[in-house]
């Protein structure tokens, strides 16, 4: 994708980018809840991630802007600012100093006055390098204030389709956090490395890096003379959405995957760290890239020009991370601690460093082995990471689980809420398809809340215990609809049969098209990297008949190794009958399996009595707890490891053909 030009008149629109099938009523639809939720960014209760993703990408490219100027005007700095103290306060106006400063003082106005309720952690501020005086002071100048003015414009036109569902929605401000870094590497500047120099822009949600830029001032320079190349890059993306910018050139070397060839890392130019040596030896790994500049390494990972980074030390912090982690979640890598542990980047001034190390992959499997191996290697050359106090570790999914004996042999996934969510919203959708046979009374507020209520309160038949689903679901869903219809009325006389059923067919083929679905970000991945490791996938719904079906057209089929719903098997979670089908079909015992799903009656009480080993809830908050998951890498990992350790426990050796596959 082109980004478009800074401050032009001629400023493009970027097209919608999936939505020729759609009718143009709702385009309108789709553009006006874009323009909702950009409203809702500005309000200070609520932010957008993709809007505030759009202000960092404008944000990304002034500061390039920036950079270049000051860059014209004399050389950027050589002062190794990483290793020396910041506690005089005075500022030094050198010109290294002079680049941060100024893109950090643009960024932190642009956000306050566009995203006022979002916190930031910018870099220069948390050293208390600049003051809030300083960035108004600076922002009054006329440039300023159209930076601001472009910020707000730039990419609007955009559809917000590609991000995952739950991004596209305002989420309370206090659950987001932007990591911004004004200047990465430029201690690397000062060494020649033009390219290394980043800007980086990390957008955490419930402390998961979801979304991020990274600004790229030198990208093109040694081929500046070339015609018309740009100097700079902004590379963006996150959740759902994937990468954008690249540019990668298509004749670009991928070394392959090991074993096929070696394992190619980037580490740092300068590490007092005497266990690299002996962790590059295990993983055989070739070093291609001596540069100490994190944002350029997630870059080379994205390009697929190097496999792993590797920080065995401090020697980063939020914002240095933040928006490479996003960008990796968003194409199947991972970032962790050392050992494989995950950040918490919920706001949390007093956990910036990485104090346990950072390892990141452009490969989540390759990631958790080589995590894995590096835990074994350094365990016998000392505590760390374990002696630091880190408090901005994640707690582990299984943490505080006991692995069953012989190790985990199954997991059972929910689907509804869990593995797939619908791609808009229910409301929204059902508003539309009224409107369009005549009921312009059904508003998607209306709709919320009487769908909800109907979700709630309606069986499929008539008669206790009855079941929510018979068959292909109609006797349930449409009392739904007739309750939408009817305005939440308890006597809906008024609703025609015709209309009822109209609507009912309307969202029958709606829901019926997997484009009206979003699978979780690296969910079939996961499953793969399971079934590999001789953990058994199972599908566990309540649903109606057509559930094979469209998990068929969604791809999901061939990934799992069975689908149990309960309008085939004549019984629904939470009942015993329904688990215990599950347990059957998958053909794993209950005490060796794990159960995931977004409902705490359905799926987690309903899982635990039947005496599932664990059952896990699928939701995002808290972090500080167990027993939660929101990503299906981290929960494969969790269980991958945890069956290494159990099988360690009863003295099998790590190098069996089936726990190495890469190293
Ligand atoms: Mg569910």
């Amino acid at each position: 994708m082109k980004l478009s030009p800074r401050f032009g008149a001629s400023l493009k629109r970027i097209s919608p980018t999936r939505c020729s099938h759609r009718s143009s009523r709702e385009s309108n639809v789709r553009a006006n809840t874009n323009e909702l939720n950009a409203r809702a960014t500005t309000d200070g209760t609520f932010a957008h991630v993709p809007t505030l993703t759009r202000i960092a990408r404008a944000i990304a490219l002034e500061g390039c802007a920036i950079i270049h100027d000051v860059t014209r005007k004399g050389e950027l700095g050589v002062k190794d600012k990483g290793g020396s103290s910041t506690s005089s306060g005075a500022y030094v106006a050198d010109a290294q100093t002079e680049a941060d400063r100024r893109v950090e003082c643009m960024a932190l106005r642009v956000f306050r006055e566009l995203a006022p309720g979002v916190r930031v952690v910018a870099e220069e501020s948390s050293e208390d390098e600049i003051s809030p005086t300083d960035y108004e002071r600076d922002l009054n100048s006329k440039e300023k204030m159209m930076t601001l003015a472009f910020a707000r414009d730039a990419f609007v036109g955009e559809n917000d389709e590609m991000w995952a569902p739950a991004l596209r929605k305002p989420i309370a401000s206090d659950r987001v956090t932007v990591y911004f870094d004004p200047l990465d590497g430029t201690n690397e500047y000062a060494s020649g490395e033009r390219e290394a120099i980043t800007i980086l822009c990390g957008i955490a949600v419930d402390g998961v890096p979801v979304a991020g830029v990274v600004g790229q001032p030198f990208y093109n320079y040694r081929a500046e003379a070339s015609a018309g190349a740009r100097l700079e890059r902004v590379v963006w993306g996150g959740l759902g959405a994937g990468v954008f910018g690249l540019d990668v050139a298509a004749n670009a070397s991928r070394p392959a995957l090991p074993p096929n060839g070696p394992h190619v890392v980037a580490v740092n130019r300068n590490t007092r760290e005497n266990r690299q040596e002996p962790v590059l030896e295990a993983l055989r790994s070739r070093v291609d890239v001596r540069i100490s500049a994190t944002g350029y390494h997630y870059l080379l990972l994205l390009e697929r020009r190097a496999h792993s980074a590797l920080m065995l030390r401090k020697a980063s912090k939020k914002w240095d991370t933040c928006a490479g982690e996003a960008l990796l979640r968003a194409t199947g890598g991972v970032v962790t601690d050392t050992v494989g542990r995950r950040y918490n980047y919920a706001y949390n001034v007093n956990a910036l460093p990485n104090l346990s190390g950072m390892t990141a992959s452009l490969d989540a499997a390759l990631h958790c082995e080589m995590t894995t191996i590096i835990r074994d290697v350094i365990a016998p050359l000392g505590e760390y990471p374990y002696d630091v106090d880190d408090p901005s570790i994640k707690v582990g999914i299984l943490d505080q689980t006991r692995t069953p004996e012989g190790g985990w042999r199954a997991v059972t996934v929910d689907v509804g809420g869990c593995l797939i969510e619908p791609s808009e919203r229910v409301a929204d959708v059902y508003a539309r398809v009224a409107a369009d046979l005549g009921a312009n009374h059904v508003t998607p507020v209306s709709a919320s809340k009487d769908f909800k209520d109907a979700f709630a309160k309606y069986r499929g038949r008539d008669e206790p215990g009855a079941m929510r689903y018979y068959g292909d679901g109609k006797t349930f869903w449409r009392k739904v609809v007739r309750h939408v219809l009817a305005g939440g009325a308890e006597t809906s006389g008024f609703v025609s049969d015709a209309t009822v059923e109209a609507m009912l067919s309307a969202l029958y083929d709606y829901y019926e098209s997997p484009s009206s679905w979003y699978v979780a970000q690296g969910a079939l991945e996961a499953f793969d990297r399971l079934r590999k490791a001789g953990i058994k996938v199972a599908l566990a719904s309540n649903w109606d008949s057509r559930l094979p079906k469209l998990l068929d057209a969604l791809g999901v089929t061939p990934h799992v190794d069975a689908i149990v719903v309960s309008a085939i098997q004549g019984c629904e979670k939470p009942s015993r009958e329904f688990f215990a089908a599950v347990s059957r079909d998958v053909g794993v015992a209950p005490s060796a399996t794990l159960h995931v799903g977004d409902d705490a009656v359905n799926d987690v009480a309903g899982a635990s009595a039947a005496s599932f080993a664990a059952a896990v809830l699928w939701a995002p908050l808290p972090l500080d707890v167990s027993l939660r998951a929101s990503d299906f890498h981290e929960l494969a990992d969790a269980l991958i490891v945890a069956n290494l350790r159990e099988r360690r426990a009863r003295g099998v050796a790590m190098g069996d053909e089936n726990e190495r596959v890469f190293f």
